[in-house]
């Protein structure tokens, strides 16, 4: 095939969210010519439909709340309602504002932005729309789609993440089929907007990817806000009639709602784009990719959501570094999946880094964990919230994992990925100084606890 200059490129990627655009900058950066690919919005799922909006939303949730419990701390406040135009309004204000930024961000590198529905056709050939932009590199960025469950159709009251964001109402009643990450964040929104709430989940626990004590925290919390769960049940369907649907479990009970929220996880967006016809091997519509991003064909890489891993908007910026980097001959540090930091928004928040205590145990053997409660932390009693950093530790070794809970402690994870990526023991955390009176001491004390010298610490 001939190709002219101005369609040869030394990297050519495919969509525009957090993994490709990220690697667009980068390589744009290190003087790379780039040609970057988007069918819908340059910013992709985490910008237009899932970090961004979701956490206006839960944000919103907390002013709500804030407004509801004032009496607790001595303030007259009452929660009258939600207007969701004007939570809807806020929260697209804030997308239109970042969008508007990466749009100016991207012009103002020399990277070629290209609208419209890419394919691979070649191995080094991704055909928009009758161009061929032919790269000596091509990165696959196509990222992730809401799935369902076999026969259950999304349509009218049955929703996933997709609708549910732009919904003009408070419903009243919500099943949240599903309560991994984005269930429960939902889930928490919609009990602060004044819904009645009951998620369903078809494994022991909710948040099931996380350390068996955060889970347990959380149902209790969970309980505490009136937050109806079920696990270890499986849905088993659902009928729509006028403005309710009735959910059905394996168990024989029915619960009768104004909408189904659908979030049973994300497949990857790889179906008909050519991958396989170019010899990449793909796992389930995943594509797969070594340690380097790189698949099997020589000269195409992977990022995001379409690899198999979490699927994080941070992972994905990390990895179009990454791979940025590594075609300009960079030689990057590979990236530690473990070392990578997990937030899950809701009230409380989760946050943490590393093994579980259990993955701990089967990886490293002799372990160390030790659980620092919230309730000696004076920050966290100001603010009236529960929970706990947890440490595991290889025996008389680093910190392998951080496990927290509580309200706002997202905000401590970037402390905890330092102490897990930098390979600290807890004598090397306890010797730095935190500072009184914040959350963040919880994460100090832990470690002062596990180095064997606890101040604030009971038991
Ligand atoms: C409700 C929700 C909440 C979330 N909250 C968080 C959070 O708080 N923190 C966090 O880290 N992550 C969160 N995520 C996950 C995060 O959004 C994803 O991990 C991230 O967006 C993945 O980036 P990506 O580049 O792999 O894919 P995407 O962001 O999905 O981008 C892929 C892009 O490729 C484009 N594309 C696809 N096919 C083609 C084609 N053929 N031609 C041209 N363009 C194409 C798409 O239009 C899209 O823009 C959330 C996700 C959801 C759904």
């Amino acid at each position: 095939m001939s190709a002219t200059a101005e369609n040869t490129f030394d990297i050519v990627i495919l969509g525009g969210g957090s993994g490709g655009y990220a690697c667009a900058l980068r390589a744009a950066e290190l003087g790379l010519s780039v040609a970057l690919v988007e069918k819908g919005k340059l910013g992709g799922t985490c910008l237009h439909m899932g970090c961004i909006p979701t956490k206006a939303l839960l944000h919103a949730a907390e002013v709500a709340d804030t407004a509801r419990e004032g009496q607790q701390f001595g303030v007259k406040t009452t929660f009258e309602s939600v207007d969701m135009s004007g939570v809807n309004a806020y929260k697209d204000g804030v997308v239109a504002r970042l969008y508007k930024g990466l749009q100016g961000l991207v012009k103002s590198k020399s990277i070629e932005y290209v609208e419209g529905e890419g394919r691979l056709v070649a191995k080094n050939v991704i055909e928009v729309a009758g161009r061929q932009l032919v790269g000596k590199n091509i990165v696959l960025a196509t990222g992730s789609y809401a799935k369902s469950l076999p026969g259950l159709d999304i349509a009218g009251r049955i929703m996933t993440s997709d609708q549910v964001l732009f919904l003009n109402y408070v419903p009243s009643r919500v099943v949240v089929l599903g309560g991994g990450v984005i269930g429960v964040e939902f889930a928490s929104v919609f009990k602060s907007f004044g819904s009645e709430v009951t998620i369903i989940e078809a494994l022991p626990r909710l948040v099931a990817a996380e350390d068996e004590a955060v889970s347990k925290q959380l149902e209790r919390s969970f309980r505490k806000r009136k937050i109806n769960f079920k696990t270890n049940v499986k849905f088993s369907g659902v009928t729509q009639s006028g403005d309710t649907v009735s959910v059905s479990l394996e168990s024989g009970e029915t619960i009768e709602a104004d909408l189904l929220l659908v979030a049973v996880g994300r497949g990857p967006v790889s179906a008909g784009l050519g991958y396989e016809e170019a010899g990449v091997t793909v796992d389930r519509g995943f594509v797969l990719a070594d340690e380097r991003c790189q698949t099997n064909v020589d000269g195409i890489y992977a990022v995001g959501d379409i690899v198999p891993g979490l699927q994080l908007a941070h992972r994905g910026f990390a990895q179009g570094i990454f791979v940025a980097e590594q075609i300009a001959g960079l030689n990057p540090p590979v990236i530690d999946e473990m070392g990578i930091p997990r937030v899950t928004y809701c009230d409380p928040e989760i946050a943490s880094i590393g093994y579980t205590e259990k993955q701990a145990k089967e990886k490293f053997g002799e372990i160390e964990a030790y659980e620092y409660s919230l309730g000696g932390n004076g920050k966290s009693q100001i603010l009236q919230t529960q929970g706990f950093v947890k440490l595991v530790r290889q025996k008389d070794g680093p910190v392998v994992g951080v496990h927290m809970i509580g309200a706002r402690m997202g905000e401590q994870v970037g402390e905890a990925q330092l102490i897990y990526n930098w390979e600290a023991l807890p004598a090397d955390v306890a010797q730095l100084i935190h500072a009184h009176p914040t959350q963040n001491e919880a994460l100090g004390e832990a470690h002062l606890a596990l180095a064997g010298k606890p101040l604030h610490a009971h038991g």
